[in-house]
């Protein structure tokens, strides 16, 4: 039992699942918008070219055609939204891990301009090679 709480607090402090956690509890709460935007948005738009009947009632020979519609819209409309954040989300990291790649580490070694021994320390101001004396750096 002791071995189990300790994997968990393990697994709990990785930090991610604190991340999904926050992304589940934001997909359901978009996915009540979703929902009230396809039925009461969309749907009543499809409703007015079927007569006598709301189209999430719309039920032709019993089949509940209108809901599947309704659930099928709910689904798409959610996908793509999630997938467009992903997306957003995806390249917003990348631009930051680009950033981190484009500062580049400080050079430590110069080339010395006699013999092109490229391994004379910064701040030397004999060349360990060849002897002659370096230019100041700039
Ligand atoms: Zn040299």
């Amino acid at each position: 039992m002791k071995k189990i709480l300790k994997e968990f607090r393990e697994f709990i402090s990785r930090g991610n699942v604190l991340d999904m956690a926050v992304g589940v509890v934001i997909a359901a709460a978009f996915t009540g918008v979703v929902n009230a935007a396809v039925s009461g948005l969309v749907t009543p738009i499809v409703g007015l070219f079927i007569p006598n009947t709301t189209f999430a009632e719309w039920a032709p020979g019993g089949f509940a055609i209108g809901a599947f519609i309704n659930a099928l819209i709910t689904f798409f409309v959610t996908a793509v939204v999630i997938f467009a954040i992903v997306k957003a989300v995806n390249a917003a990291r990348k631009l930051s891990k680009k950033k981190e790649e484009e500062a580049p580490a400080a050079p430590t070694t110069k080339t010395c301009p006699y013999c092109l021994s490229d391994d004379v320390k910064i701040g030397a101001v004999k060349c360990p090679h060849c002897g002659s004396e370096l230019p100041p750096e700039e």
